[in-house]
């Protein structure tokens, strides 16, 4: 294959790529570490299998047991379905393929009675059950504006939005009396007895952020956050194509290193390899292929010389798969989580859309992190000019304030259900609850009123030119990446060969600790190099924050890194 000259993607519209000066990098050599066998592996980076085998390896060293590894040992062709990149029968030879991860069932290797298990924090009392047992989490008694404060009368100035959610700051007073006057008047009313005019209220508010025709004719579904509406969206998806009578289209593509969600069938989705080691066996395969990251090209390719080989690789998947199978695609127009806020390069997104629209597949754009302004526009796709056939939102809609989630169906899409059987066969107890949605009508009010999401393009530009200086500084920052207050920085230990630290350093989450020592939270990610190894965090702090907060959230995290890289040498 050939390769082109190493070059920066171009940035698209508002969504950059800034900081990390070193744009040398080396060819395959270069991305190679830690790579082994795998003959077929193409592209320079190692193949998606050898990522399984370590992924796998490093639970076995942490003393996860594998219980089918000597079965897989001896399936030396892998499934035509687990093909990881993915090429049209003209384009080449075939790419690298994955073989089916195996699944990890077993307990670590402790003495009986948990000796050796760490011991439970009592600040959580005996029945709190923690996200993880190791932590030590502060204890958060209340927030106001950017910052958070502790039992112990330390505060934070929260950087991240908690999980990329708060906007509009901590502590809104119009938001708690809205919340107070609904509590009074309606707090629940079940959907499928009663209509409120809360949730009509809100579908019409969100309706009205939307891009094209759904605006005017779009539908909405309101749920309580991204895991189900990212749920939801797909079931309307495979109820679409049956009452378009195409009932065995029930695949949805999506890509590798995505978040789609915490639940089974999010997960499925989900490209991100660690999420989904446990649960794999327990849920329904989808196809995935590579994601659109130009600072570690899954091709080893340049754009826009690549031609934009993974958007093609689309269509390359649905016409393997077979396009009468395949219901949807689903992907996130900046990947957050996983990635830490990688845009899409400039032309992806419209040949998206066409190649789905030619294939009759829905187009869904996950916007749970993106959506409701957090990128400068109203969502995502906006920077692309591209209208999705579902959008999923979450996070922002409430900022916060209330469990929420909703998915916007294009008219077309929801009449199809309409005319079909009329009824969507899906529902939650707290589907369109009359209190979330008199606060997340609450919180579109406040970012209207304030101009919120203009603030937010304006003020991530200064956010932006503040990191990458600070990028400059620190040796350990290869990349800034991202658009209106939603910002990823990677960490690698070499920022000319892009070399990312050692796995076992846990860079990103020492990271996260010294800089909550410092009182900032950021967002952490590990597993940015194909699933692997690779460190990465996201800064997205509300919309509100002032220009000396900002320099006060660069001070800190000036700080923190500063202490890690000495740490890290
Ligand atoms: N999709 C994306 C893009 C997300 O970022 C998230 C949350 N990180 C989800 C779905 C799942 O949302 P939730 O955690 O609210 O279930």
């Amino acid at each position: 294959m050939k390769r082109s000259a190493p070059r920066r993607p171009r940035a698209k519209g508002r969504v950059r790529r800034t900081g990390g000066r070193g744009s040398t990098r080396p060819g395959a050599g270069g991305r190679g570490g830690g790579r082994r066998g795998g003959g077929a592996a193409r592209g320079g980076g190692p193949a998606p299998e050898d990522l399984v085998d370590d992924v796998l390896e490093e639970a076995e060293q942490i003393g996860l047991l594998l219980d089918d590894a000597e079965e897989d040992e001896e399936d030396p062709e892998p499934h035509e379905e687990d093909e990881y990149f993915l090429r049209a029968p003209d384009q080449g030879p075939p790419r690298p393929r994955m073989r089916p991860a195996r699944s990890i069932t077993a307990a670590p290797k402790r003495e009986a009675g948990g000796a050796g298990a760490p011991a439970p924090d009592p600040a959580i009392g005996r029945h709190f059950f923690p996200r993880n047992f190791t932590v030590r989490y502060p204890v958060a008694v209340r927030a106001s504006g950017v910052f958070i404060h502790d039992s112990a009368g330390k505060s934070y100035l929260d950087g991240s939005g908690g999980a990329v959610v708060s906007s509009i700051g901590h502590g809104v007073k119009e938001i708690a009396e809205v919340m107070t006057r609904q509590a009074k008047r309606l707090a629940f009313a079940h959907s499928s007895q009663f209509a409120t005019r809360e949730a009509i209220g809100l579908a019409d508010r969100i309706a009205a952020l939307c891009p094209g025709d759904m605006k005017d004719s779009g539908r909405v579904y309101l749920v309580s956050g991204g895991s189900e509406a990212v749920e939801t969206a797909v079931k309307i998806a495979r109820q679409y194509q049956i009452d378009a009578g195409r009932p065995g289209r029930t695949k949805v593509i999506a890509r590798w290193q995505s978040y789609h969600g915490s639940t089974l069938g999010t997960l499925a989705l989900t490209g991100n390899v660690a999420r989904r080691a446990f649960y794999q066996p327990m849920f329904a395969d989808m196809p995935h292929i590579p994601p659109c990251y130009c600072y570690r090209c899954p091709y080893d390719l340049r754009f826009p010389s690549c031609k934009t080989a993974c958007v093609e690789d689309l269509e390359a998947a649905i016409l393997q798969n077979g396009p009468e199978t395949v219901a949807a695609f689903i992907a996130e127009p900046i990947v957050g989580a996983t990635l830490g806020a990688v845009p899409a390069v400039d032309g992806y997104w419209r040949r998206a859309r066409e190649i789905c629209t030619k294939h009759g597949v829905l187009l869904i754009a996950d916007e749970v992190m993106t959506g409701i302004g957090r990128t400068g526009k109203n969502f995502g796709v906006d920077h692309h000019r591209v209208v999705p056939d579902l959008i999923v939102t979450g996070k922002g809609l409430s900022a916060g304030y209330a469990p929420l989630g909703a998915v916007v169906a294009r008219g077309e899409v929801a009449e199809t259900l309409r005319a079909g059987h009329g009824y969507f066969e899906h529902g939650f107890t707290y589907s369109a609850n009359p209190l979330s949605a008199a606060i997340g009508s609450a919180v579109l009010d406040y970012i209207e009123r304030h101009r919120l999401i203009a603030r937010a393009a304006r003020t991530g530009r200064i956010l932006e030119k503040k990191l990458a200086g600070l990028a400059r500084r620190h040796r350990i920052v290869g990349d800034v990446r991202g658009a209106g207050m939603l910002w990823g920085l990677e960490i690698v230990r070499d920022r000319k060969s892009r070399e990312p630290f050692d796995a076992a350093k846990k860079a990103s989450r020492r990271l996260y600790d010294s800089c909550l020592d410092e009182g900032l939270i950021i967002y952490p990610g590990s597993g940015t190099r194909q699933g692997k190894d690779g460190d990465h965090f996201l800064i997205a702090p509300p919309f509100t924050i002032s220009a000396s907060e900002i320099d006060e959230l660069v001070a800190r995290l000036d700080r923190g890194l500063g202490r890690v890289a000495r740490d890290l040498r």
